[in-house]
């Protein structure tokens, strides 16, 4: 007999017809025979409906009463599925995270997940049980109501069925899968059958939004296999796995291009070029919480001096830039730069281990279609480039059809 974790997000639970459809669903599984354990969202809009609430009063609200607000949502769902369940004919019951329990740290509002009970979790499953816990929730070892961060139910899902040991952890969404890339940016963007964990996670930090990444690093961790599909339409949706160990079909050289129009670049010009120069550079940066992504240090010029350009959350722009002027004054650079109508493509794929001329084949598309690369940076999996905002669309294309993300099955 298998054991399913099933994940339903907020949409598929956003009404009570819907809440009855999962139901239907759910049950459908159960009569199969399988263990079931379901995890829910909030109704979509109730998380930001009680975060809103929360600001109505306090300027900064409080974490600790936060979490016990935005908790809410979730046992909403829970209690009315278990009763839709119920109603069914079928034996449920649901679950807050702290009654499972899901013991997480004390970080309020972004709380870690430390361990996972499961005894009482067994004998439900044991007496013929569909356990229905709340997502996105625990309790820290003072007893206190802790949440995830936002999207956390992902998270919960692929938590317990690490802890449970289950055939497969199933998310379902409002989409039927992950894609090469972004539909409504390509047409022929097609659904990939499987991705691999290392895959998703650039994917996911790369800026396609299916998934939550913790849930794909903790899956990854723990090896569980991990299924995104749609709640409104059949089909076998992607599965997320490792893939590479079992897999004797040749892998495509890319599996995915993922694009973020989130950074904005800074450079710094002009400055002396001796050891230690970046560090002076980058770290007041980072001291002030400001994340770098992309790095470029250009060759020294005959002058001594060199220049320097870096990325960052374009919500950080300001701030970064503030930092780098300072730097700039006590360096005696030349001058600071700014451009916040940058955005990052990124191709990624395990298959590019095993491949040469990836890169060429990435900047030659790109250089037929005009698109004039700012900076690129490169991991075993992926390669990235900063490029003018305006060819974002163009340059996606341009990549997805070089290596023919259309057609390939895989
Ligand atoms: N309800 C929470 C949120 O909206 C958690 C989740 O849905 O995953 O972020
Ligand atoms: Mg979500």
């Amino acid at each position: 007999m298998s054991l399913f974790v099933q994940k339903y997000g907020g949409t598929s639970v956003g009404s009570i017809e819907r809440i009855e459809a999962v139901a239907d669903k759910v049950a459908a599984f159960r009569a199969q025979g399988h263990g079931m354990v379901v995890v829910l969202s909030a109704m979509s809009g109730e998380t930001n409906r009680l975060i809103d609430l929360a600001y109505q009063i306090q300027e900064k609200p409080d974490p600790r009463e936060l979490d016990v607000l935005v908790s809410t949502g979730e046992q909403v769902t829970i209690a009315l599925l278990s009763m839709a369940l119920k109603k069914r004919g079928y034996d449920a019951c649901s679950y807050t995270g702290g009654q499972v329990k899901i013991l997480t740290d004390n970080a309020h509002t972004k709380a870690r997940i430390q361990s996972i009970d499961v005894e009482r979790m067994r004998v439900d499953l044991d007496d013929g049980k569909v356990i229905v816990v709340a997502g996105f929730q625990g309790v820290d070892d003072d007893g206190n109501i802790t949440t995830l961060g936002r999207g956390g139910s992902d998270t919960t899902g692929v938590a317990l069925a690490a802890a449970l040991d289950a055939t497969e952890c199933q998310i379902y969404t409002d989409v039927d899968g992950v894609y090469t890339t972004d539909p409504r940016v390509v047409d022929s963007a097609r659904r990939l059958d499987r991705i691999t964990f290392e895959e998703m996670l650039e994917m996911a930090s790369l800026g396609s939004k299916v998934l939550q990444i913790r849930a794909v690093e903790f899956a990854g961790k723990y090896k569980v296999p991990l299924r995104v599909l749609s709640t409104f339409e059949e089909g076998n949706g992607t599965l997320i796995s490792l893939d590479e160990e079992d897999n004797d079909m040749e892998q495509p050289v890319v599996s995915g291009i993922a694009f973020n129009r989130d950074e904005a670049k800074l450079t710094i010009r002009g400055v002396p070029d001796t050891p230690g120069v970046a560090c002076r550079i980058l770290a007041p940066v980072g001291g002030d919480n400001i994340e770098v992504d992309v790095i470029v240090q250009n060759i020294s010029a005959v002058d001594g001096t060199t220049d320097f350009t870096f990325t960052v959350h374009r919500n950080d722009l300001s701030k970064a830039r503030e930092v780098l002027e300072r730097a700039s004054a006590e360096l005696g650079a030349r001058e600071v730069i700014t451009d916040d109508k940058i955005a990052k493509v990124s191709i990624v794929g395990v298959g590019m281990r095993s491949h040469a001329n990836v890169a060429s084949r990435m900047f030659n598309a790109l250089g037929e279609d005009n698109i004039n690369i700012q900076m690129i940076t490169t991991s075993e999996i992926k390669i990235s480039v900063i490029i003018d905002e305006r060819y974002l669309e163009l340059a996606v294309r341009a990549l997805h059809s070089e290596f023919e993300l259309s057609e390939k099955e895989r």
